[in-house]
């Protein structure tokens, strides 16, 4: 079976891990494409930062922080603490020592010309993901959030004065609690989708969402030419996990991030969002948390089916069952072997 699967950070590497290990179990042989969100990336000390790709490359390959949730497990902060004494900014931003030894990988190999796609693979060879890595797009494309200037400045008439921050900052620097106007995802007119991807998406035999972002993760994505048009045509089921649980994400911030593209924050708006495949939407199926379970004739109205199932990815034995869940409500899916 050949699953591509497109994904954020934290919320898609876990997911991923659960479907790693329950198609080992019960269907050897099958393969993962992964298509990572490059929407986060960024410039920081002279270093590529892809924070998205490098959490799916170290979850999978058991090197990630467990307790964080991104970055390296037994991580050492010396050489930010040494950058933040110089009183070089960004200083916000969670730069580990081992984790800067990826970056230096990554940042010598695209001076050498080598592509995003390329590097990603070279890094998957130390890794071992057990997955295919392919990053959205080899062009730069990096979601900012529009918001008031942070400095408090005016327009002479009183109006905040609006900027454009990068999403990191908006993200981590300010925990998302400045009021997001909406996104501008720099470049993304002109990105082209990453060489693989849209074949990854048209030849597979199921392409999943996983519970990722659906605005900054899986909306960024989407938003990259050709990929959207290749989720609706594709002759795949399209099945999708919610983020959010009792009206709330999990993890993170998503609910700013809805909020700021005017989706209310419920397991029924993001499948509404998203839309049924069958009149042009991108989703043929969608799971929500039993919490939410008094949400799926609502779902199921937009045409849309739809399973309410426990839905929290506790461990990979209870992620697994989430992705099995992903399997049986795709329907028979033509298997490849
Ligand atoms: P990021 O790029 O690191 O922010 O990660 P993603 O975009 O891949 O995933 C973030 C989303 O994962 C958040 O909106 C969370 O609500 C969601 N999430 C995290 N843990 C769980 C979980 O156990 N169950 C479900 N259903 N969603 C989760
Ligand atoms: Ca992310």
């Amino acid at each position: 079976m050949r699953i591509t699967v497109l994904a954020g950070g934290i919320g898609g590497a876990r997911f991923l891990r659960g479907l790693s290990a329950l198609l080992d179990r019960e269907y050897p042989g099958s393969e993962i494409t992964v298509i990572g969100n490059t929407g986060d990336d960024i410039w920081v000390h002279g270093l590529r930062v892809c924070p998205d790709l490098d959490t799916v490359m170290y979850t999978l390959g058991s090197g990630i922080s467990e307790e964080r949730g991104w970055g390296r497990e037994g991580e050492t902060f010396t050489v930010k603490d040494e950058l933040a004494s110089y009183g070089v900014e960004p200083s916000w931003f969670g730069l580990g020592d081992k984790d800067i030894a990826t970056h230096l990988v990554r940042t010598q190999s695209l001076a050498s010309g080598y592509t995003l796609t390329q590097v990603t693979g070279a890094l998957c060879e130390h890794w071992q993901p057990g997955v295919r890595l392919l990053p959205m797009s080899d062009d730069r494309a990096e979601t900012h959030v529009i918001v008031d200037d942070p400095s408090g400045a005016t327009a002479p008439d009183g109006t905040p004065l609006r900027t454009a921050i990068h999403f990191q900052e908006w993200w981590i620097r300010y925990r998302a609690s400045l009021p997001a106007h909406g996104f501008a995802l720099v470049g993304i007119d002109t990105a082209k989708p990453g060489p693989d991807v849209i074949d990854a998406i048209m030849s597979a035999d199921l392409v999943l969402f996983p519970p990722s972002n659906p605005v900054v993760s899986i909306g960024t994505i989407l938003q990259v030419p050709g990929i959207a048009d290749a989720v609706r045509t594709t002759p795949a089921p399209v099945v999708g996990v919610s983020p959010i649980v009792g009206g709330a994400p999990v993890r993170g911030m998503a609910d700013a991030c809805l909020t700021a593209i005017g989706i209310q924050t419920s397991a029924a708006a993001v499948a509404a969002h998203y839309g049924a495949r069958a009149s042009g939407g991108l989703i043929d199926a969608w799971l929500v948390d039993s919490t939410d379970a008094a949400e799926v004739p609502a779902i199921e109205a937009l045409g849309i089916r739809c399973l309410a199932v426990p839905a929290m990815m506790t461990d990979i034995a209870a992620t697994a069952d989430i992705a099995a869940a992903c399997l049986a409500i795709a329907g028979p899916v033509p298997a490849s072997q």
